[in-house]
């Protein structure tokens, strides 16, 4: 088994299990190594509803630390950090001086709508699929252009409802944000959460798993598990399509250093 490296906690408020129930759900699978990454808070009144207040964040921080007893999984502490217009002010000065082991980072708005939340899913009706994917694939450049971050988390998360562009326009704007992921040396997490959604399918695909593999991008897994009962879910696919997209190693991760064990 690999480290799952995206699991969050009932703090962002829509999820379920106590860490301890996430790391004994991993423990039963034989799961060497996890890494907590709950849903970053923030003081923009960004999104509120879906993580941990600034408040709540010391409470995080034990309830992860507080399950390194010695004993296999190794625990890591991370977070998934929301990029949007601004927040590096924020991110800039607050970050570094956590302690994290792992600093993901993720797009889950466009403009202000939370394009793959189940509630939001009708505004796809309304927009021009492939513009709305070159918005998303530019905001991903410029996640990669601020250097905050270790990973881009679910690379093409837009296609979660089945709504995709033509392959050519995907490539044609993917790759630019791949370019800039690859000069900031950061990672790709390949999360296995898509299989459990309406497109059942990796995030990212592996025509964008290729690219990544020409720029060697160095990448790692994640079931992104909101319940202690999707820990691993998916990774043994996950593992198999980064082999066929080439690569041989991925990455793990400790103090926010990355090093490539075999696969
Ligand atoms: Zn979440
Ligand atoms: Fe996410
Ligand atoms: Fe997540
Ligand atoms: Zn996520």
């Amino acid at each position: 088994m690999v480290p799952d490296y995206h699991l969050h906690t009932p703090l962002c408020k829509h999820a379920q299990g106590t860490p301890e129930e996430f790391r004994d759900a991993a423990r039963s699978l034989g799961i060497p190594e996890i890494c907590f990454t709950d849903h970053c808070p923030n003081p923009d009144g960004y999104d509120p509803g879906n993580r941990m207040g600034l408040g709540q964040y010391l409470q995080y921080r034990r309830s992860i630390t507080m399950l390194r007893d010695g004993s296999l999984p190794e625990v890591l502490f991370g977070i998934e950090v929301d990029f949007y217009e601004g927040c590096d002010v924020f991110l800039r000065e607050w970050l570094p001086a956590q302690g994290f082991d792992y600093v993901l980072g993720s797009v889950h708005f466009i403009d202000g709508w939370g394009f793959d939340n189940p509630d939001s899913r009708h505004i796809w009706d309304d927009v021009d699929v492939t513009a709305t994917w070159r918005i998303y694939f530019g905001l991903i450049s410029r996640l990669a252009k601020t250097g905050l971050f270790d990973a881009v988390g679910h690379l093409d998360l837009p296609k979660k409802f089945n709504h995709r562009p033509r392959e050519r326009d995907l490539v044609e704007m993917a790759q630019p944000a791949l370019d800039r992921i690859a000069e900031a040396g950061m990672g790709l997490e390949i999360n296995a959460s898509g299989l459990r959604k309406t497109v059942a399918e990796i995030y990212p695909s592996a025509l964008l798993l290729r690219l990544a593999r020409e720029r060697e991008i160095p990448v790692c897994f994640g079931s992104d598990a909101h319940r202690p009962e999707d820990v691993g879910a998916g990774l043994e696919a996950a593992q198999d399509l980064a082999r066929d997209a080439g690569y041989t190693e991925y990455f793990r991760i400790k103090g926010r250093k990355k090093y490539l064990v075999g696969l």
